[in-house]
């Protein structure tokens, strides 16, 4: 289906779903608290607070700024400046919602409070969490926190960002990158490959005799047939995928080497990029909303643990496939779970609906596809709704690519306005 086609498909669900109807939810003074400041958080009290005003709606996070990782890859090709990342949480005062800079560091679900890293505690009647990931320091061996400041991950957007760019601007033209990407789930599972896009595109214009290798724990990704045909017509020559079958899995790093292992090969990088294994972030864990896989089990109609009971989780800490991890799902999860909260405060059973997700990936700066699902939350699980969806079409002009390129700019503009403006 054409991505034209399948959106308005998508639409069409949305406007049909009831949960969207205007509803009278209750005037309820409801202390609603939300863990974490980045697209699913932010989104979420926005909400909160719009559809209860007079609830009282806290958010958690310690940075004054939130810095965002959409477009971030763009800041390693050297496309666009890392300040462009940084979105203060000060607008959300304006909106009536209480921002405390601090770290939360205990959840009591008993109780229902939320012990911050200052000494305050928070007590809530619902509480959100959605605070992003975590990597798995020693899953993938020799890569630990002091390997990260030599090989960088900038899987969590900022200084991590800010050394891989200043890493790549230092090579010699004629070295070799080396990225190493995970089995999934992970966050975001395009960006791995817009990213292989992004800095093969800086290689092949400012160091040509420069290459990049990238090697991947998987075989197939999202978007496959759309980041080979523009690998082979852009990057014929600075960029190598392969898979897992192809010896791909790295198994081991050496960061004072700058060696990357797989099971028969060990290939010394002058620049690494490492992307580690993930799992929710550890405030998940320590609330007790995280099952043996590291992420949060949730029903997905209300968003709310299948194991602790007041406790919502959104965004990239929950288990929510084959909605994959984005900011796209994060923010619309972060609204379908505001307004679920508001029926059960008002008394209201909550009901199932639809939701969508766009992923939008660069190939150039200046090209991009995308990639387009549908989700019905029927009995409490998520599932692809059949026949909805779809990829940009392989083999597209130019001036689609463009064109695709303009609304991944809109889209980011709008959902950083609707989280932090
Ligand atoms: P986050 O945005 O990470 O927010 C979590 C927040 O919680 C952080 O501010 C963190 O500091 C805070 N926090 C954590 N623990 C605590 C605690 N104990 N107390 C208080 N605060 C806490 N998605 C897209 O839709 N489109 C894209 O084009 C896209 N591109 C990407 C490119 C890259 C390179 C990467 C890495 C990701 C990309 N993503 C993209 C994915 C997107 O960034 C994430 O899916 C999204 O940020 C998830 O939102 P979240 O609210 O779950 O977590």
């Amino acid at each position: 289906m054409s991505p034209d086609l399948s959106r308005r498909a998508l639409l069409t669900g949305l406007g049909a779903s009831t949960l969207l109807a205007p509803t009278a939810f209750a005037q309820t003074e409801a202390k609603i608290v939300i863990i974490g400041g980045g697209f699913g958080g932010a989104s979420a009290a926005r909400a909160a607070k719009h559809l209860l005003p007079r609830a009282d709606v806290t958010l958690v996070d310690p940075a004054e700024a939130y810095t965002a990782c959409p477009f971030s890859n763009l800041v390693l090709s050297g496309d666009r400046d890392l300040a462009a990342q940084s979105f203060p949480h000060a607008p959300l005062r304006a909106h009536g919602i209480r921002h405390v800079r601090s770290l939360a560091e205990n959840v009591d679900a008993t109780a229902r409070t939320v012990t911050l890293q200052t000494g305050e505690s928070l007590s809530y009647d619902r509480l959100i969490l959605s605070p992003g990931i975590d990597l798995r320091w020693g899953a993938l061996a020799g890569y630990d926190q002091a390997a990260a400041e030599r090989l960088p991950h900038a899987w969590k957007a900022g200084p991590q960002t800010d050394l891989l760019r200043q890493q790549l601007d230092a090579m010699e033209d004629g070295g070799t990158v080396v990225m190493s990407v995970p089995a999934a789930p992970y966050r975001c599972p395009p960006g791995p490959y817009e990213r292989a896009s992004l800095i093969a595109h800086y290689l092949k214009t400012q160091k040509p005799r420069s290459k990049l290798i990238v090697l991947d724990a998987k075989d197939q990704f999202s978007k496959m047939p759309l980041f080979l045909e523009a690998w082979a017509e852009h990057y014929p020559n600075h960029l190598e995928w392969r898979g897992a079958s192809d010896d791909g899995r790295v198994g081991r790093v050496d960061a004072d080497a700058m060696t990357l292992e797989t099971d028969f090969d060990k290939i010394r990088a002058d620049v690494a990029n490492v992307i580690p294994p993930q799992k929710a972030a550890a405030i998940a864990d320590q609330a007790g909303v995280t099952d043996q896989t590291g992420w949060c089990p949730i029903d997905a109609v209300t968003f709310e643990s299948t194991l602790l009971p007041g406790i919502h989780v959104i965004g990239d800490a929950s288990i929510a496939a084959p909605m994959p991890k984005s900011a796209f799902a994060a923010n619309l999860q972060a609204k379908i779970c505001a307004i679920q909260i508001a029926r059960l405060l008002s008394g209201l059973a909550p009901e199932p609906t639809r939701l969508v997700n766009t992923c939008y990936s660069y190939t150039t700066p200046d090209e991009a596809i995308s990639i387009v699902g549908a989700y019905s939350t029927e009995g409490g699980t998520f599932q692809s709704v059949e026949g909805a969806g779809g990829i940009s079409p392989v083999g597209a002009d130019l001036s689609v690519r463009q064109a695709e390129a303009a609304q991944a700019r809109d889209w980011f503009a709008a959902i950083t306005h609707e989280a932090f403006g």
